[in-house]
């Protein structure tokens, strides 16, 4: 959704509190959808601007210039150096505060998401349920995200309910913190983008990430497996084996080697591998998708030949 007045707004609400628009900016987005952002208050503009930036290419030290209109020409004037003025447009004066709360509201509405927006924690809204009842949050910046006990409380306020936490790009540290926890972080930049009608709409389906994105989710403690959407039931012992490898994709070396498979199972690497296959297999994964999957590497072992993204580690 690059490029569109709401990709601006999101990537100016990540700089916090009293995040703001300049006409500059904001200019070639001017027009009925931006009229009506004004008209909801979600965009409040301030009064014009009467200072400028310091020069870029002049030595005179002033903290600011001063704006002055001659002869019908904006001016940003250097009292030094009259070669460093600045012509300025009329928008570029103007500017713009972004109201986040809104704003996340507008979001509610447009997609029909539920009846009210509640902050549940500073800057954290939740904002509804998507059809397939996933919890969904929102959260524009990523200081946010970092206020202690923030895992606990939406764990509190959203119960056994699976959640969808809409928020800017984390580390995969940060993102893999909030997946243990059985929270899944969707990039909002990413899954907003905008109607003919100009209002901002969410790709639902980014929204739902058990059945659109993880090709492998394994559910550790229920011992169940789902590998391309097919539902997946191993023995104890080749579960425990497939989880190995599903947890050594995050790792910064994701093989296992023939000497931890035998650590871990009490047999050696390639048979217990070779009963690996053959259980997926039997399960009903196609020959050549489980031939693909786990790869071996001479020196190295085996490991599963998929993304970090591609992989879901649950509970
Ligand atoms: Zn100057």
């Amino acid at each position: 959704m690059t490029g569109t007045i709401y990709a601006l707004l999101l990537q100016q609400s990540e700089l916090g509190a009293g995040a703001s628009l300049w006409g500059r900016s904001a200019a070639r987005h001017f027009g009925k959808p931006f009229d009506r952002l004004l008209a909801k208050g979600i965009l409040c503009e301030q009064a014009p601007a009467e200072t400028w930036a310091t020069c870029r290419y002049c030595t005179c030290d002033y903290d600011h210039r001063l704006i002055r209109e001659i002869n019908g020409r904006l001016l940003a004037m250097c009292p030094w150096d009259h070669k460093a003025d600045e012509e300025l447009k009329p928008d570029d004066l103007r500017s713009f505060a972004i109201n986040r709360e809104r704003l996340v509201d507008l979001i509610r509405l447009a997609n029909d998401l539920g009846p009210a927006t509640n902050e549940i924690m500073p800057v954290l809204w939740r904002v509804g349920e998507t059809e397939g009842h996933r919890s969904v949050l929102i959260a524009l910046d990523r200081q946010s995200l970092a206020q202690p006990g923030l895992t606990t409380v939406i764990k509190a306020s959203e119960q056994a309910r699976d959640v969808t936490l809409l928020c800017p790009e984390l580390p995969t540290p940060e993102a893999q913190a909030f997946r243990d926890a059985g929270i899944t972080p969707v990039v909002l930049a990413e899954t907003l983008g905008m109607s003919v009608a100009g209002w901002p709409v969410l790709d639902m389906a980014m929204l739902e990430p058990d059945l659109n994105r993880a090709r492998i989710i394994v559910r550790s403690s229920a011992e169940l497996l789902s590998i391309d959407g097919l539902e997946l039931r191993l023995s104890r012992q080749m579960n425990k084996l497939f989880t190995a490898l599903a947890e050594a994709v995050f790792k910064p070396d994701p093989f296992l080697s023939p000497y931890a498979i035998e650590d871990l199972m009490g047999r050696e690497g390639r048979d217990v591998i070779r009963d690996l296959r053959s259980a997926l297999i039997a399960e009903g994964l196609e020959k050549t998708v489980v031939a693909e999957l786990i790869e071996t590497r001479r020196s190295r072992g085996w490991h599963l030949k998929v993304d970090i993204s591609d992989v879901q580690i649950l509970a």
